[in-house]
């Protein structure tokens, strides 16, 4: 498989360089050259497979032969290697749960995936690798939980001070060794910037062997497609595939749903569920696309003002907006709707939600609403724990507090404070 350059000005590559490098020369980013078709066998008696088959069976195509098969069956099982249980919140509605992984969200999937790939990928160089990424809260954590102590690999973290959980800033934070974190005076935009200057930095990547571990990176988005497919080989209703609901920051969760749809999997429909900031949310009604500034919200994961997989949601759909409609609708909601659904859902439903999940709920809520034969799973990408300052006060009553959590909150945190500009950034990565 080749990985084409979505600016379309780049050399064609395979999935290891596709890994190393992150983002493509042009600043495109890569994307595959042919979707591969599932055999519809498979899916028809996706039931028979174990979930480390399905995975293999998923990722396969996009790897190719750059991993052997066994090294790769290795990597998939160690990456998965935790629940993603389907619970039923009431009849339509169902969560999948994407908290059961070391750092309590989904992205835990595609950094372990990433991390093994790249650390199988840098074995036998003796260039060390230095993985830099922008966080807007989950990413940080689950980058470095998946790299930590990976020989060859030095993980450098920009997170926006203040703008993150308690938790989600301790994992970060804590673990030393080979992973830095850099407090940055700015939004997560700021961050994101900051890295993606970095990367186009000449000068700096002559010296310096620099990689994203961000969204944009296909081995953080490719392994993201798992999931789908594990909810629906839990689906029990497979005359009626359900409605599934992303909740939604830079779109790489959902862009990952989508291909999986594109592939084969059986999808009603998919909702990008979005908090304050609804750049797609608008750009699905008008048909214009018009980045802004981020706008802090208590779902801070999905404060992201300029979606960097918008351009991959388009190439699926081979840039045609009306198919793009067919398949996927967005809504947006306030931090009131938010609090107010998570409220009612733990009082109604006896489930407790984080914040990212509540929008993802209320979201398919509002799908399901105005299309009453379809049922729908929304994606519990957090554990309420990780947003316990938030959660707490909206239930009034303590969330329940898991051993991982409890050894953190223990630990001391350790940030190098930074402005937003992009020479301090350089700077350091050229003194340290
Ligand atoms: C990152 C994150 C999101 C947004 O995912 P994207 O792939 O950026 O759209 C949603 N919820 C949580 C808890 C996250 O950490």
């Amino acid at each position: 498989m080749l990985y084409f350059s979505t600016d379309n000005n780049s050399p064609k590559v395979d999935f290891k360089e596709a890994t190393i490098k992150g983002q493509a020369p042009d600043k495109g980013l890569y994307f595959p050259e042919k979707i591969p078709a599932l055999d519809k066998n498979f899916i028809d008696h996706i039931h028979q497979y174990s979930k480390e088959e399905i995975a293999f069976k998923v990722i396969q195509p996009y790897v190719g032969d750059v991993i052997p098969n066994a090294e790769l069956a290795r990597i998939v099982a160690e990456t998965i290697n935790f629940d993603f249980p389907l619970i039923k919140v009431d009849e339509a509605i169902f969560s999948l749960e994407l908290f059961h992984g070391p750092t309590l969200a989904f992205k835990d999937v595609g950094a372990r995936f990433m991390s093994r790939c790249l650390g199988y990928f840098v074995k036998d160089s003796n260039k060390k690798i230095i993985v830099l990424v922008a966080t807007s809260g989950d990413t940080g954590g689950a980058v470095a939980n998946g790299f930590y102590n990976v020989d060859g690999v030095d993980v450098v973290i920009l997170y926006p001070s203040g703008k993150v959980s308690k938790v989600q800033e301790l994992q970060l934070t804590t673990l030393g060794k080979n992973i830095r974190a850099l407090e940055i005076d700015g939004t997560f935009d700021d961050c994101q910037q900051m890295v993606k200057q970095a990367f186009a930095d000449e000068v700096l990547n002559k010296k310096l062997f620099l990689t994203s571990a961000n969204s944009i990176n296909v081995a953080r988005w490719l392994p993201q497609q798992f999931y789908y497919f594990f909810a629906y080989q839990q689906w029990k209703d497979k005359n009626n595939p359900p409605v599934i609901s992303v909740p939604s920051g830079n779109f790489g969760n959902i862009c990952a749903g989508l291909l999986a749809f594109r592939t084969g999997l059986p999808v009603s429909h998919f909702v990008a569920a979005c908090n304050a900031n609804n750049v797609i949310t608008e750009y699905l009604q008008s048909g214009d696309y018009v980045p802004k500034k981020s706008i802090a919200t208590l779902s801070n994961a999905m404060d992201v003002g300029n979606p960097s997989n918008f351009v991959r949601i388009l190439e699926l759909f081979d840039k045609e907006f009306q198919s793009l409609k067919n398949v996927m609708s967005s809504y947006s909601f306030s931090d009131d709707e938010t609090k107010n659904i998570l409220k009612e859902v733990y009082q109604n439903k006896n489930y407790l939600l984080d914040p990212h999940g509540a929008v993802g709920y209320v979201a398919l809520k509002k799908y399901l609403d105005q299309h009453p034969h379809h049922r729908g799973i929304f994606l519990e990408t957090a554990h309420p724990v990780k947003f316990y300052d938030v959660v707490e006060p909206i239930i009034h009553a303590k969330v329940p507090v898991p051993d991982v959590v409890n050894n953190l909150l223990a630990l001391k945190k350790e940030s190098i404070k930074m402005n937003a500009e992009y020479e301090s950034l350089k700077e350091y990565l050229l003194t340290h």
